[in-house]
C-alpha cells in the first residue's frame, strides 16, 4: 500500500507522532509513505505564525529518521517565498484560500484556477499540484465546477505537463457516507482530462490528519486511476534517491 500525503505533529492541525505514525503505517501494510507536513505562505489565521519548523531542518530530520523529505507548502501567490524548498525530495504545492468569496459560485472557481495557474508560473521547486479543484468541497451544495472553466484547467495541465509536474490524487474525502463529499481531488472529469492530455506524473495521497485516516480510500482512488486508463503511480525511490513509475496494481490491494 502507498500513501503520499500525511500530515503529523508539525502541522499545526494534527497531533499524530512519527512514533505513532510508523506503527499505524506498518499495521495497514503501508509500506511507501510520505509525511508531508503543512509549511504556509499566506496570511490566513495564524498560519505564517504557526509555521513551527524550519524546512531545513524538518527535511534532515525526516532524512536522520530514513524516511521521505516531504512537504505540503501552501501559498496564496502573494506571501513571498523565502526558504529553499530544493533540500526536500517531495512538494506538495497547495492553494488552501479562494479569492473572491465561495457564494459566487463560478466567480469564485475561475478566481481560485487563475490563482492556481499563475502560482505554478512563479514557483519552481514542486513535484506535484495538491488538490486542484479544492473549495469545492466547502461550496455548500459541492457545485461542480462548470465546463467554462475547462479551459483554465487545461492550460494548468498543459503547464504541469510541459515542466515536468505531476497531478496528486487527493482521497481524503472520496467516502460515500452521508454527509460526505464522495469524490476525490481532483475530480473525475478533470482527471479525465490530464489522462487525455498525456498527463502521466500522479501521486496519491489521504491527507491524513488523524491516525485513522491513514491510507483512507486509497484503493478506492488506485482503482479509479485504472479506470480511467492510468498504468503507473509516481513514486520515489528512497535507496536511490530518485522518482520512478511504478505499475498501479502493484499497490492494490
Ligand atoms: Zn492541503
Ligand atoms: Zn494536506
Amino acid at each position: 500500500m502507498i500513501d503520499y500525503h500525511i500530515h503529523t505533529r508539525f502541522s499545526p492541525d494534527s497531533k499524530t507522532t512519527i512514533e505513532e505514525l510508523l506503527i499505524e503505517v506498518k499495521r495497514k501494510g503501508i509500506y511507501n509513505f510520505c509525511v508531508t507536513d503543512h509549511f504556509e505562505y499566506t496570511y490566513v489565521g495564524d498560519w505564517l505564525l504557526e509555521n513551527q519548523f524550519s524546512p531545513f531542518v524538518y527535511a534532515n530530520h525526516l532524512r536522520d529518521l530514513g524516511l521521505i523529505a516531504g512537504i505540503e507548502l501552501g501559498w496564496n501567490g502573494m506571501v513571498p517565498i523565502v526558504d529553499d524548498f530544493r533540500n526536500f525530495d517531495f512538494v506538495i504545492l497547495s492553494i488552501h484560500e479562494w479569492f473572491v468569496p465561495l457564494s459566487e459560485g463560478q466567480r469564485s472557481y475561475q478566481a481560485y484556477l487563475q490563482r492556481v495557474w499563475s502560482c505554478i508560473h512563479h514557483f519552481d521547486h514542486f513535484h506535484v499540484l495538491g488538490h486542484l479543484d479544492f473549495p469545492r468541497r466547502y461550496e455548500p451544495s459541492f457545485q461542480p465546477f462548470g465546463k467554462e472553466l475547462y479551459g483554465l484547467v487545461r492550460d494548468i495541465f498543459q503547464r504541469l505537463i510541459q515542466t515536468g509536474k505531476g497531478v496528486e490524487l487527493n482521497t481524503k474525502v472520496y467516502g460515500n457516507g452521508k454527509s460526505e463529499y464522495g469524490l476525490p481531488h481532483p475530480d473525475i472529469q478533470m482527471l479525465a482530462l490530464y489522462r487525455e492530455m498525456g498527463g502521466t506524473v500522479i501521486t496519491i495521497g489521504s491527507d491524513a490528519h488523524g491516525l485513522d485516516a491513514v491510507g483512507r480510500h486509497i484503493q478506492k482512488g488506485l482503482r479509479l486511476l485504472q479506470d480511467l486508463g492510468f498504468r503507473y503511480l509516481s513514486t520515489f525511490n528512497l535507496p536511490h534517491r530518485r522518482w520512478e513509475m511504478e505499475p498501479i496494481s502493484r499497490y492494490i490491494c
